[in-house]
């Protein structure tokens, strides 16, 4: 069997956090205890957040921690060609809509009483206000100046996939946005094509992206390439039980460097959040390949320990 190739995607928008570390860690390990590839892709599509700086810093705090990657890291702001022509595929194969709403017109559409589908529309799925426009209203809406979305024509599909963490997930897709009315292209429809074409056999990511995925299972079939595996792992929590963030307190590897808490000591405290060490234990990156095993991994979301989220150092 050919040997796995796993990748960590962030968007480099900050520094690492204990959650991106870890879940960076996890899919790492995946990868390498099996002799697979590991590849970094940086999602930079969001232009005003994303920065060569973060970049930098979270490919030091990736090697900080002894994680490695294979071949150069790819930038999606380098790669719209490729989503482009993707998007063209599936307008030819009549996939895909213009789309001229605004945020403000979905959200009246959707808390319209007689709305589009009025008590169809799942939570948050745009309501299809677009989906039948002629070409003479099309004509007429860009004649008045707005600039057309491309939408997926999602026809309230069903896919079902098995999760190597959550076992089966269905999820119905909605019309997803395949490139903003910017001219750029949307999360969901970059991240398949760039899976894809860099052979990536196992996907490994926090559960927060678990929704998104039937979306992207249904491109991938709508586009003739093949589904990774997929595993999706649990967030890391603060006290509060909300997703982990820089309010938290020390979360990144320059905050805890500056309390004392070295690199190998964030790696230890990962890897036995994970099950893979004991509290406090001396850990390396290399040593953690070898003991990795994914039944061992928790699944149950980690609060990171209370000492960490004071405020001062
Ligand atoms: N870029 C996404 C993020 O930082 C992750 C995408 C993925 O792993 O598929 O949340």
């Amino acid at each position: 069997m050919p040997s796995a190739r796993g990748r960590f995607a962030p968007s480099p928008t900050g520094d690492l956090h204990l959650g991106n570390l870890r879940t960076a860690l996890v899919a790492w390990l995946s990868a390498r205890s099996g002799g697979g590839e590991f590849l970094v892709r940086m999602e930079d599509l969001d232009r005003v957040t994303s920065s060569v700086e973060h970049e930098q810093r979270q490919l030091g705090s990736l090697d900080g921690l002894g994680m490695d990657w294979d071949g150069t890291v790819v930038r999606q702001s380098e790669r719209f060609a490729r989503y482009d022509a993707s998007i063209e595929v599936l307008t030819a194969a009549g996939r895909t809509y213009e789309c001229f709403c605004t945020r403000r017109e979905i959200r009246d559409a959707i808390s319209a009483p007689n709305g589009p589908d009025a008590g169809l529309v799942a939570d948050g799925a745009y309501p299809g206000t677009c989906r039948f426009l002629t070409a003479t209203q099309r004509a007429e809406l860009i004649d008045a100046g707005r600039r057309p979305a491309v939408r997926l024509r999602g026809d309230d599909t069903e896919v079902e996939f098995v999760d190597g963490c959550c076992g089966t997930v269905r999820g119905v897709v909605d019309d997803v946005v395949l490139r903003r009315n910017d001219g750029v292209p949307a999360y969901n429809l970059a991240v398949v094509v760039d899976d894809a074409l860099q052979g990536v056999t196992e996907v490994v990511r926090g559960d927060d992206l678990l929704s998104s995925t039937p979306r992207q299972v249904l491109l991938q079939r709508m586009l003739d390439l093949a589904t990774p595996t997929y595993r999706h792992v649990p967030l890391v929590l603060g006290a509060d039980g909300a997703r982990l963030a820089k309010r938290h307190g020390a979360v990144t590897l320059a905050q805890l460097a500056e309390r004392g808490i070295t690199a190998p000591a964030v790696l230890g405290l990962l890897a036995a959040s994970l099950g893979l060490a004991e509290p406090g234990e001396p850990v390396t990156a290399p040593g953690l390949v070898e003991r990795f095993e994914w039944d061992v991994v928790h699944r149950q979301p980690w609060v990171i320990p209370v000492d960490l989220q004071r405020s001062g150092p």
